[in-house]
């Protein structure tokens, strides 16, 4: 076939704005559809922009992680990172694949329970528990994950009122070598205030510590890291087994392994700049089963969030308008910003369009509607000169997007899933009005005529 004529275009060079993996000058990302379905046929029944999810990959995501692990490991539980993404939907397709609930507040433990969730297979973690979602946790078996001293005595007034022991884990915060250091939540291990917390413990009476728990933080490339965080809490597991009798029965590593997002900032493409599933299963695991002592096997708890459901999320926005800025870019205004990707300010998504666009690519700038500097879904973006209404296909966009979104100026839009049949359903209708102001109250004499 004949390659359609563009005629020559110069551009001033700015230094910053190129590297060897931009690949820019080549953009020709088309994508028609989502899982067989037309991108138009979407954006015509449910509006534009639109969240899309696919079932399919969220499944076979989960199974692929699910297996790196149980293939290496005889005792695993995931437990689903319910702040990633709690749509009902979402979280209902991981607990029938068998994930329990991770939550880290009293709405997300709720939404939990809401959904059939026994208080039996939730994990209740966080640095902020009020006394009161305390008592209804621990009154239904909840997992109980402390966070700081004070939360120790009130486990301990709970055990007084419920007049019985209470089982409880602790969380860990430790120097893995990734910086920053998360050490804002739980009890430090190096400088011994986790070995505090321990004694604290069994001078009360009143707890049992049964399970230790850390997270070292998120969107972690070294495989490395995880290893040093399991051998040091085995480690940390074996001294308070012999010094206080208790028996630590689970290890929860946390999650934060990475999606194949590309984070700002790093330059090599997702797919050579983070590693395998497996290659985090094998380190975790070969460091378990080295450091164990033989006939150990405690569960192994993971609590994996963005790994699992990032690439099963797409966005669907859509041209409104094209500027050209004074510094030469291009530039396009469109109608979804980081009011509904707040993960925009980390990554740099994949970006498609639904049509073949003939013209030269240049570096264009991706504006969203709203009216704050801040709002820019990216900065650097090779892409041909796109008419108004072209859709535009970000990816992935599953992970703490549709828990972060925020209603400032603008509704929230709908949220579809894409079963592994191929039909649409909606998850999340679009908001309006009536959303927005049904908690408001105005006071009468305000009220106009
Ligand atoms: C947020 C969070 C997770 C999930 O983290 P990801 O990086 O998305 O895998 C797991 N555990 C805890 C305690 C968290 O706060």
């Amino acid at each position: 076939m004949k390659k359609a004529y563009e005629k020559p275009v110069i551009f001033k060079l700015k230094t910053g704005f190129m590297n060897k993996f931009g690949g820019g000058a080549y953009f020709r990302k088309v994508r028609g559809d989502i899982d067989g379905v037309p991108v138009e046929e979407l954006v015509e029944k449910f509006g534009s922009p639109l969240f899309v999810f696919s079932e399919k990959k969220l499944r076979n995501k989960f199974r692929e992680i699910k297996n790196a692990f149980t293939l290496r490991y005889p005792n695993v539980e995931f437990s689903w990172s319910y702040k990633t993404n709690y749509l009902d939907a979402i979280c209902c397709i991981l607990h029938q694949e068998g994930e329990t609930a991770e939550v880290v507040s009293e709405f997300e433990y709720e939404k939990a329970r809401r959904l059939g969730i026994p208080g039996s297979k939730i994990i209740f973690n966080g640095p902020y528990k009020p006394l009161d979602a305390l008592r209804i946790a621990v009154s239904e078996g909840a997992r109980i994950n402390v966070d700081h001293f004070e939360e120790i005595s009130d486990l301990e007034q709970v055990a007084d009122e419920l007049g019985k022991k209470i089982k409880v884990g602790i969380r860990l915060n430790m120097d893995t070598g990734i910086q920053p250091q998360w050490s804002r939540f739980g009890f430090n291990l190096e400088n011994g205030q986790a070995w505090d917390a321990v004694k604290r413990i069994a001078s009360g009476g009143k707890l049992e510590l049964n399970g230790l728990h850390c997270h070292i933080g998120t969107f972690i490339l070294d495989p490395k890291a995880y290893e040093t965080e399991v051998k040091k809490m085995v480690e940390f597991a074996y001294r308070v087994e012999d010094e206080f009798g208790f028996k630590i029965e689970y290890l929860d590593i946390g999650g934060g392994f990475p999606s194949k997002n590309r984070l700002r900032g790093v330059y090599l493409p997702p797919d050579v700049a983070v590693p395998s599933i497996e290659e985090f299963a094998d380190r975790v695991c070969t460091a378990l089963l080295q450091s164990l002592r033989p006939g150990d096997y405690p569960k192994l708890i993971l609590e994996s969030g963005r790994a699992i459901v990032d690439e099963a999320g797409y966005l669907i926005t859509t041209v409104h308008a094209a500027k050209r800025m004074p510094d030469g870019r291009r530039a396009y205004v469109l109608d979804a910003g980081v009011n509904v990707l707040f993960t925009a300010f980390w990554y740099h998504f994949n970006v498609e369009i639904d049509r073949d666009v003939q013209g030269p690519t240049e570096p264009c700038v991706l504006y969203g509607p709203l009216c704050m500097n801040i709002d820019v879904v990216d900065d650097m973006v090779y892409l041909p000169p796109l008419p108004r209404g072209t859709r535009l296909i970000l990816s992935p966009v599953g992970a703490y997007n549709v828990t972060q979104w925020m209603q400032f100026i603008r509704y929230r839009p709908a949220v579809v899933l894409i079963g592994e049949n191929g039909n649409v359903e909606l998850i999340r209708e679009a908001e309006n009005l009536e959303d927005i102001v049904r908690r408001e109250r105005l006071p009468e004499r305000l009220k106009l005529q």
